[in-house]
């Protein structure tokens, strides 16, 4: 997937950017693929950083610690953010406003 483009297509615009942009997959090191398989052990097969990087490990030959932490570390910020917005819209109303978030809770 990575080396796959957008292409505008309206008129004679032939615009460009990668599918990476400005969405989840952008900034890190691995490919898109090796982060699918990294959120797939976080959601599906509820792993913790280590577990994963070491069945990835086997699998894809390299995987660092560090990149799968980050990405944990991304997929549970996601879910409390989700988590919190679900509590704002049933208990206070308040649905889609940013969340401020305690470090703490997430630390490891
Ligand atoms: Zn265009």
């Amino acid at each position: 997937m990575d080396g796959v483009y957008w292409r505008c297509n309206k008129g004679k615009c032939r615009n460009k950017c990668t599918i990476r942009q400005d969405t989840m997959f952008s900034g890190a090191r691995l490919t898109i693929m090796e982060q699918l398989r990294v959120m797939f052990h976080y959601f599906v097969r509820n792993y913790n950083a280590l577990q994963a990087t070491i069945e990835l490990k086997e699998i894809t030959g390299i995987m660092s610690y560090r990149s799968v932490a980050a990405l944990f570390r991304f997929a549970r910020t996601q879910v409390h953010v989700y988590m919190q917005n679900q509590f704002r819209k049933t208990k206070l109303g308040r649905n889609g406003r940013a969340v401020e978030i305690d470090e703490s809770i997430f630390a490891t």
